[in-house]
């Protein structure tokens, strides 16, 4: 059985897996702590309205964006919890931030003049969150001056506009020595003892995946999950909690389109940087690096073929990847291979490929890319 989204390469994107992540992160942090899924970048690549569809249910506070018309797009989707766009905004993109109730963020004074004009356009309340640098240095008030901005912050509430959070990122929150985020928080603190505002009037938050899972003390009220939903493993594991990786959610799988019988001293690939050393029997994958497969993976990287693992052989191309199948039994065109994701007793991790190409589970993640079809499953192979 087949249809037109797994003729060629596809994303499977599994939601009961999403939803046990999400559970794990509720139960990772301390009782009655709000959870902010972050679906920007289209929720890691997996799509921002099939993740809301299934994480909505779950009762999450709100919704964390990136860009304006990430929010826009939620909106449309009939989303009505709090988005938030944890970006500082350019001055371009505020009318339609506004437009859609989105709630800012806010770095700085000039946002917040700009978003108090725009809430007085529009004629309705506005809500933003405060943002405090702790080290990132990306965004952000400068958290050692909160006296000084805090009272012209909180001077710029009123009718049209309100202040309803504040918050800072973890710059190492996954890397094993817990110092840099134990520094980031003691600022944050001290920063929030000089707001001019009761602190019970605002929405606290700090936690990324990593902290919220490993520090449920800098939960504050709120956490703010990424990849860990997705499926991308947490770095400096020595915790406890930490023992239970998230359940994989996205496989990525592509037809073997072609099998060829190499004889010795045939050549593969751009810079035929793989060559037959004896009779190899050769599977073409219709997915390349123009799909979001790494090209770091060429000679390097593996798929799983039949539930065996398999190696990629020779260079990756944009649109096809070959694989040497010489140990497995009768492969032909229209078989799957897995390059991401599970198939009998194998498993190849988003985590692995993001080692073998020297980058992190989220480029990968994130690199999938249009031409793949998204498709909703439960779990293994099907199809
Ligand atoms: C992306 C992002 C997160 C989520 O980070 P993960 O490491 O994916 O959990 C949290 N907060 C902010 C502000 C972010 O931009």
């Amino acid at each position: 059985m087949s249809n037109a989204e797994k003729e060629r390469a596809w994303v499977e994107v599994d939601l009961a897996a999403l939803e046990e992540n999400y559970r794990a992160v509720r139960e990772a942090a301390p009782p009655g702590t709000a959870l902010i899924p972050m679906v920007k970048a289209d929720a890691y690549g997996l799509g921002a309205r099939r993740v809301v569809r299934a994480l909505d249910p779950l009762g999450p506070w709100g919704y964390g964006v990136a860009a304006v018309e990430e929010g826009v797009d939620l909106r449309r989707a009939g989303v009505e919890r709090p988005v938030v766009v944890f970006s500082p905004m350019a001055p371009q993109a505020v009318a339609r931030a506004a437009a859609a109730r989105l709630t800012a963020s806010i770095s700085d004074l000039a946002s917040l003049e700009r978003w108090a004009a725009e809430a007085g356009r529009v004629g309705q309340t506005l809500d933003f969150h405060v943002e405090i640098d702790t080290g990132m240095g990306r965004a952000g008030f400068t958290w050692s001056d909160a006296a000084q901005w805090s009272q012209t912050v909180a001077r710029g509430q009123g009718s049209h506009l309100r202040w309803a959070g504040v918050y800072t990122h973890f710059l190492g929150a996954d890397e094993a020595d817990p110092e840099a985020t134990r520094v980031q928080w003691e600022r944050f603190e001290a920063a929030l003892s000089h707001l001019s505002v009761p602190r019970e009037s605002l929405v606290v938050h700090a936690c990324n995946s990593a902290a919220a899972m490993r520090w449920p003390r800098y939960a504050g009220d709120a956490v703010r999950p990424g990849v860990f939903l997705y499926g991308g493993r947490i770095g400096g594991l020595e915790s406890p909690a930490l023992a239970r990786p998230p359940r994989a959610v996205a496989s990525v799988r592509a037809r073997i389109v072609r099998v060829y019988d190499a004889r010795p001293g045939s050549t593969l690939g751009y810079g035929a940087t793989h060559r037959a050393e004896r009779p190899e029997r050769w599977a073409t994958l219709a997915i390349g690096y123009g799909d979001g497969l790494p090209r770091a993976l060429g000679n390097r990287g593996s798929a799983l073929v039949g539930g065996a693992r398999v190696a990629i052989v020779g260079r990756i191309s944009m649109d096809m990847t070959v694989v040497d199948v010489t140990d497995v039994p009768s492969p032909r065109p229209g078989d799957i291979a897995t390059l991401i994701g599970r198939d009998g007793g194998e498993e190849i991790t988003v985590d692995e490929v993001a080692a073998l190409a020297g980058t992190i589970s989220y480029e990968i993640l994130t690199g999938l890319g249009p031409r793949l079809p998204r498709v909703e499953v439960g779990d293994g192979i099907d199809g």
